[in-house]
């Protein structure tokens, strides 16, 4: 007897959602990344529309957290999507198991404790092209936010899981990773973070340079 194959059925979708649009990034010396973030609700004029195209710009660049001030809007919102680092060689496999999961969508996020040793990673950062720092943070943390339906949510989060959160949360407060590196190496990377501004720099994915002149 033979089996007999299944058939399948095109599903056509008619759905009058538009596709998501990759967004320009802000580039360093944008002030719209030095502003503290405004909570929000869920009258927020097209939040979906929002989360949907900032899932797809950070898509693109392939970034492990995006957040609102990044693309322009300065309220507290960012999302994260740790799977890339699943396929890092450095971390255990327990932490590779958990990162693999690790994402989502972080409404009027706080860090409610910040507890362990501090411990130094190396960073980079979308609006920071081709610049990669060494920084120090906290181990563990404790926080609070709302999901994409605006349920609260607490949680503890550790090891690079806690790192990326604390890095997006840093955005929704008006700071940047390179705000907490030594004196010396500030100054070491004056020039390099005024190119960045100008549009002087590498980049493959859409950006908006605060002082690139037309
Ligand atoms: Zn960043």
């Amino acid at each position: 007897m033979r089996s007999v194959q299944p058939l399948f059925y095109k599903v056509i979708c008619t759905t009058n959602k538009s596709k998501p649009m990759i967004l320009p990034i802000l580039a360093y010396g944008d002030p719209v990344l030095r502003k503290v973030g405004k909570e929000i609700t869920k009258e927020y004029p097209k939040l979906e529309e929002l989360i949907a195209n900032m899932q797809e710009t950070m898509k693109n660049a392939l970034g492990v957290g995006l957040a609102a001030p990044q693309i322009g809007k300065d309220i507290r919102l960012f999302l994260i999507d740790a799977s890339p680092f699943a396929e890092s060689e450095e971390l255990d496999d327990e932490e590779k198991l958990f990162l693999q999961d690790f994402k989502g969508i972080f409404i009027n996020a706080r860090i409610i404790e910040e507890d362990g040793d501090e411990w130094a990673f190396n960073e980079g950062c979308l609006s920071i092209p081709n610049i990669n720092e060494d920084v120090f943070r906290n181990e563990t943390i404790t926080i609070e936010y709302q999901d994409e339906n605006f349920e609260i949510k607490k949680d503890t989060l550790s090891g690079v899981a806690a790192r990326i959160f604390q890095h997006e949360y840093d955005h929704i407060e008006g700071i940047l990773f390179t705000d907490k590196i030594s004196t010396l190496k500030k100054r070491l990377l004056k020039k390099k973070l005024e190119n960045i501004s100008k549009g002087k720099v590498d980049v493959n994915y859409r950006m908006k340079f605060p002082k690139l002149k037309k």
